[in-house]
């Protein structure tokens, strides 16, 4: 049995429901999987019923934006207790200002001649936690762009005419929420962060683990953040990060993460409980 422990939803920038995230992960023959989708938790509950009739177990998530002296990292937290009042708290704060900065892309893209209006890209992003995908999609559909990533490259990247700064939290907090929450705090993909120099210091600031398998690390990054980890004491993790159709193609069932790895993850959070 294996499992796929970074996945998305239509409640951040996924394209699949919840149910169609879990009818898709039996299909890959997932024996268990996480939600993690950036900045809400708000697709667990249905993630989780499903899961429950498909006979596979579920794992709760959360992706959070956070920076580190400067440099942006993408922290991953799993078996967090999602009723837990600080987490609540921190993530309805970073929802209000993802639509504050989808708000002011907007405003970007009018004041360029694009009259995208806030209606479409809410119709886009039925979810608290909009971000550049929704708005990208509405470029492509109106016409704007001929794709996703035509509409990163010219407006949305960092730098580019319409983009904004993301407010994040620091590293340091959202790992104090993780656990606060009973939940394990990991580094995703480490291998497109490039920020492995931070890693020892963050594993002694409480850092728990390292996603070593991801769809964009070579063999050799892996074998590298393997021996990383084991180094340094850190749990192993791993993920597609799919999308659904939002990155081209869905990428579930492109990691199999093997069920050992779990099992420790899962006795890690307990002992965080
Ligand atoms: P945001 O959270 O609003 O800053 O948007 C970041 C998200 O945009 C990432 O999680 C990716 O899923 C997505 N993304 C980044 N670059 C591209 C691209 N070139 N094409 C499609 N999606 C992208
Ligand atoms: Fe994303
Ligand atoms: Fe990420
Ligand atoms: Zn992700």
């Amino acid at each position: 049995m294996y499992a796929d422990l970074h996945l998305h939803t239509y409640f951040s920038d996924g394209t699949y429901s919840p149910e169609e995230l879990v009818s898709h992960a039996r299909a890959s023959d997932l024996g268990t999987i996480s939600l993690t989708d950036h900045d809400t938790v708000e697709g667990c509950e249905r993630a989780h019923a499903a899961c429950r009739e498909a006979g596979i177990e579920f794992i709760t998530g959360c992706e959070f934006t956070v920076e580190h002296g400067h440099r942006e990292l993408h922290l991953l937290g799993y078996y967090l207790d999602t009723q837990n009042a600080p987490l609540q708290a921190a993530l309805s704060r970073h929802q209000a200002a993802r639509r504050e900065r989808v708000r002011q892309m907007i405003e970007r893209l009018n004041a360029l001649g694009i009259p995208i209006c806030e209606e479409t890209v809410d119709g886009l992003a039925a979810c608290r936690a909009p971000g550049r995908p929704h708005l990208a999609r509405a470029l492509v559909q109106q016409g704007y762009c001929e794709s996703m990533d035509a509409a990163f490259q010219t407006y949305l990247k960092r730098g580019r005419s319409a983009w904004v700064a993301k407010e994040k939290m620091t590293c340091a907090e959202a790992i104090t929420i993780i656990h606060g929450a009973g939940g394990v705090a990991v580094m995703a993909h480490p291998g497109i962060t490039h920020m492995d120099d931070a890693i020892p210091e963050l594993a002694r600031s409480g850092l728990d683990g390292l996603e070593c398998f991801y769809t964009r690390h070579s063999t050799a990054m892996t074998e590298r953040y393997l021996a990383l980890a084991a180094r340094l004491g850190l749990l192993v993790t791993g993920g597609s990060d799919c999308h659904g159709m939002n990155k081209g193609r869905p990428l579930m069932g492109g990691i199999r993460v093997p069920i050992e790895y779990v099992g420790r993850l899962k006795a890690a959070a307990r002992v965080a409980a």
